[in-house]
């Protein structure tokens, strides 16, 4: 059984719009996989839309990935199986997404520091019909206009956090995010403990009442899976994986997640609807 529960569309910043996900999963035998756009789940309602009555091998499950903030540590929360008509997740996330926009028109602006002139109209089109704007797409712009010849180039000369082309986007509070999920009926998981500068976040989560951890991300070291596998079960958490994939990279063929994760999931998911 293939599992990848962590994928970018169009809808944030990944490359492939929802139904090529869906396909290329379908085409690589996955049964089951989420779409956990940034700050948006309406990739995943298009996906979801697109597979009706075909695809019935593969089980897309609800997902989303949203920027918190934790003692100025940027926390990364990902959430499943969450009612879709919930007004206050909408809203936190309308929120989260809306400010992108600014954000991305002054690092535009702050470029020229570095005596870059980007064109807006070319960041525009990469961000697509949604108008998500993500620091990826001005380096895709970047590389477009000729400054740079890679999106890693890119990051390392000008939109890495202490650049002073970057400019923070809106984040909400950790615990804040954690609670809306619970309301919205949804499943919280720290997404890729492995890249927290600091393990002890993993615990501020848990008392914050995190339901459970991104154990199997494709990128942890073998070390570092042993270790928050042994806090999940410590703690009574489910485990999650998945490639975090964006389309830049080959799609993961021979990745998936451990069984456990979606009986994990749907066990969690099936007591809290029974209650
Ligand atoms: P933003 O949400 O606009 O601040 O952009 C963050 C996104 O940029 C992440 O979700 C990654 O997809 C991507 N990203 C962050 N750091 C790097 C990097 N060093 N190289 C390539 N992509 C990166
Ligand atoms: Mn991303
Ligand atoms: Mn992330
Ligand atoms: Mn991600």
């Amino acid at each position: 059984m293939k599992i990848d529960l962590h994928l970018h569309t169009t809808f944030s910043d990944g490359k492939l719009s929802p139904e090529e996900m869906i396909r290329n999963a379908y085409e690589n035998h996955y049964s089951f996989i989420s779409i956990t756009d940034h700050d948006t789940f309406a990739g995943y309602l298009e996906a979801k839309e697109f597979m009706k009555d075909k695809y019935h091998t593969l089980e897309l499950i609800p997902g989303v990935e949203i920027s918190t903030i934790f003692e100025n540590t940027e926390v990364h929360i990902l959430a499943y199986y969450f009612d879709e008509t919930n007004e206050d997740l909408i809203e936190l996330l309308k929120q989260v997404y809306d400010s992108r926009y600014g954000r991305a028109l002054e690092m535009v602006a702050r470029l020229k520091t570095f005596g870059i002139e980007l064109d807006w109209a070319s960041v525009l089109s990469y961000a697509g019909k949604n108008k998500y704007i993500g620091r990826p797409h001005i380096a895709r712009a970047l590389i477009t206009n000729g400054s740079i010849k890679t999106i890693r180039e890119a990051f390392d000369k000008y939109l890495h956090n202490d650049s002073p082309a970057y400019v923070p986007k809106l984040k909400v509070d950790t615990e804040y995010a954690i609670n809306v999920i619970k309301k919205a009926g949804g499943i919280s998981v720290l997404a890729h403990p492995g890249r927290l500068s600091d393990d002890s976040i993993v615990y501020n989560c848990i008392d914050m009442g995190i339901d459970g951890l991104e154990v199997y991300y494709v990128s942890h070291i073998t070390g570092q899976t042993r270790l928050y596998e042994q806090i999940a079960l410590e703690n009574n958490l489910v485990r999650t994986g998945g490639t975090d994939f964006h389309g830049n990279e080959f799609f993961y063929v021979n990745y998936s997640a451990p069984d456990i994760c979606i009986k994990d999931l749907k066990a969690l998911n099936e007591k809290r609807k029974n209650k």
